[in-house]
């Protein structure tokens, strides 16, 4: 059997989506937008921001 390695788990809210954090070398930045309904973070893409609570998307 395999060991899955264990991640260290960071406090507060677990998103599914790991585009939630843009992840810039070693540095977390977390300055996503916010849906306007469920006040989630949003993920961001190339072009637009989407919602992956309601599927809200803005285009930049
Ligand atoms: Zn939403």
């Amino acid at each position: 059997m395999a060991e899955e390695k264990q991640k260290p788990k960071k406090k507060g809210k677990v998103y599914k989506m790991s585009n939630v954090y843009d992840i810039d070398g070693n540095s977390i930045k977390t300055k996503n937008k916010k849906c306007p309904k469920c006040k989630v973070f949003m993920a961001n893409h190339n072009d637009r921001w989407t919602c992956g609570k309601c599927g809200y998307t803005e285009m930049k």
